[in-house]
């Protein structure tokens, strides 16, 4: 449009009406294992529904313009201790639904169940963060529940049903469920062991047994699930509870929320402050053995951190390039200059590389019997979550920078894509959290570590720079207790670091999986994204791959 004092020009277009799916090669070529037609089918109409203007448009929508409200008390002064969302709210949770994103995997049989979810989850994660809390603590809850077998065989069919039941109501009238859990409390949330929250037996004690909890949680995400997984602490010590929202006799279980989290980003989704005052809960799990119950639930809830953090980078890194390729500055687009295309290279493999690691991780719930799988499990899982999350934060705001100021203003995605990115390395365990359980789990379960190891080695026998880090993760390993301690991030980059490489050597084309190999292997490359020592040609494929032009 033409205004009075100038023309309106060189602003892009909306990146919209987009397939998530179809124009992501990286992500087609992590899922070679799965039969082609049928996966390209299913994920090319969740691509085109997930990158739908409309779709697009509710992430703005259920951030920015109507972000959850507490409605504590009903206007008489009752409680209700209720939250309202937005109808798209609503929507997007309709949406996982109908794509089993809370429960399918466990229940549907196939081999590469877990692999598959997490490629749609990747297409989701790319859109709406927030959304993503209750589903996936759900679908961590799951493996927990299961173990229960009368509680389980009850809660099953609202685990698995693909309709969202947003209705307020005891759990037997309702179609669906959602479950989250409540861990961390004022004083302590990496130190688990400083809870405070005790639970009473209502008569018998113990596994499958009813208690009264009391006392409070700090950070109770999604306090509308239908239940959570809460820690409270017994004469045997910290136990795990099923705490549903209803009690049995159809009464509001006694969680108040006292106040909504006002947060830096993840807006959409209402993380809460809660108290129990004499709350219903059944002991899920053996008593005193709660943290490594609760903590199973967690391996899953950090999968699906490193694919939000993923998706975030790969979303980032979509628009930063549609960007590039039609700003213009200095007569010509900023895909063309040749510091902006090594950003954008640049980034372009840190994506890819994050893309097949989440996707290799996610596939080792498929077969959690196999040695190295449940190595993978154990020692990758907190070592990606630390990386890939910690990399999503300068990724998306080096992404953020390739727009300018109009990154850095709420009317485009990018700033809503860097504020997501931080909450995924600081729950479920932040960075040195994570670290640390590389550690933990390289001890207890050395077999384990040396295969993973081994396999690696395998890989990196052509590649000095590969095998010479290979060398570096087992020096560190023999370092004096207290040093090896200061030295677990280190220890956990290298581990994600010999993985990633060995994954761009297997699925990204030859010259992008060496400039991955030359430039993470080079000290001198630094961390700073835009460094990259590539040739123009192989920049521009690295990007024509990353974003297709037509
Ligand atoms: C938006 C949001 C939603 C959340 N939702 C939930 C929820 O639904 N349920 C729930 O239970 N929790 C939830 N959390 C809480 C989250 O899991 C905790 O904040 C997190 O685990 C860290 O605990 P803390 O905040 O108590 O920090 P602290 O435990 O005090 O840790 C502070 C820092 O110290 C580091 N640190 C801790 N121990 C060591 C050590 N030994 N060596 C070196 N460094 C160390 C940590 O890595 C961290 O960086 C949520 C948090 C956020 C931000």
């Amino acid at each position: 449009m033409q205004w009075p004092t100038h023309e309106v020009s060189n602003q892009v277009p909306v990146l919209q009406d987009i397939n998530l799916y179809s124009s992501d090669l990286a992500l087609q070529d992590g899922l070679r294992m799965l039969p082609r037609e049928g996966r390209d089918r299913e994920l090319a109409a969740l691509g085109a529904e997930i990158g739908s203007a409309s779709f697009l448009e509710l992430a703005d929508r259920v951030n920015r313009l109507y972000p959850p409200v507490l409605e504590a008390f009903d206007r008489f002064g009752n409680r209700i201790d209720r939250v309202e969302f937005d109808a798209g709210w609503h929507a997007l949770l309709t949406a996982h639904r109908r794509a089993g994103m809370q429960a399918g995997a466990w229940f549907a049989p196939g081999a590469d169940a877990h692999l598959s979810r997490a490629a749609a989850w990747f297409l989701f994660g790319q859109v709406e963060s927030g959304s993503m809390c209750p589903t996936t603590m759900t679908f961590a809850a799951v493996p927990v529940l299961q173990k229960e077998s009368t509680l389980f065989r009850a809660l099953a069919p609202k685990l698995q049903a693909s309709v969202h039941d947003a209705r307020d109501l005891p759990l037997p009238q309702k179609q669906s469920m959602m479950v989250g859990m409540g861990m961390t409390e004022k004083q302590g949330g990496s130190d688990l062991r400083s809870n405070s929250t005790v639970a009473r037996p209502l008569a018998a004690a113990g596994r499958g047994e009813a208690y009264l909890l009391t006392g409070h949680k700090w950070f109770f995400s999604a306090p509308m699930c239908d239940a959570h997984l809460v820690l409270a602490r017994t004469a045997q010590g910290l136990s795990c509870f099923f705490v549903p929202r209803w009690r049995p006799d159809g009464s509001k279980n006694a969680v108040l929320i006292q106040r909504l989290k006002d947060k830096l980003g993840n807006r959409s989704n209402s993380s809460s402050e809660v108290e129990f005052l004499d709350a219903w809960g059944l002991m899920v799990g053996e008593e005193g053995r709660g943290i490594p119950t609760i903590i199973e639930m967690a391996t899953v809830t950090r999968i699906d951190c490193v694919i939000g953090s993923a998706a975030l980078m790969r979303h980032a890194l979509v628009q930063a390039i549609h960007h590039a390729r039609h700003r213009l500055a200095f007569g010509k687009p900023l895909e063309q200059q040749p510091l902006m295309r090594a950003v954008l290279a640049d980034l372009a493999l840190e994506s890819e590389a994050a893309t097949h690691l989440m996707l290799r991780l996610a596939s080792s719930l498929d077969r959690p019997e196999d040695p190295l799988e449940r190595a993978w499990l154990r020692v990758l899982t907190p070592a990606a979550k630390f990386w890939i999350c910690k990399r999503a934060i300068e990724f998306t705001g080096e992404a953020m920078e390739v727009w300018g100021g109009n990154g850095y203003v709420e009317t485009g995605p990018m700033a809503r894509l860097y504020r997501e990115a931080p909450v995924n390395s600081i729950w479920e365990g932040s960075g040195n959290v994570m670290s640390l359980d590389v550690l933990r789990a390289i001890e207890k379960e050395p077999e384990g570590f040396a295969l993973l190891m081994d396999t690696i080695s395998a890989g990196a026998a052509a590649h000095p720079a590969l095998a010479a880090l290979h060398r570096r993760v087992g020096e560190a390993l023999r370092l004096a207790p207290q040093e090896l301690e200061s030295n677990a991030r280190r220890l956990a980059q290298d581990l994600v670091l010999l993985v990633q490489c060995q994954l761009m050597l297997q699925n990204a084309p030859a010259p992008m999986a060496e400039a991955f190999l030359a430039s993470r292997l080079d000290a001198a490359h630094g961390r700073i994204y835009g460094a990259l020592q590539a040739s123009s040609a192989v920049q521009q494929a690295i990007l024509e791959r990353a974003w297709p032009s037509n």
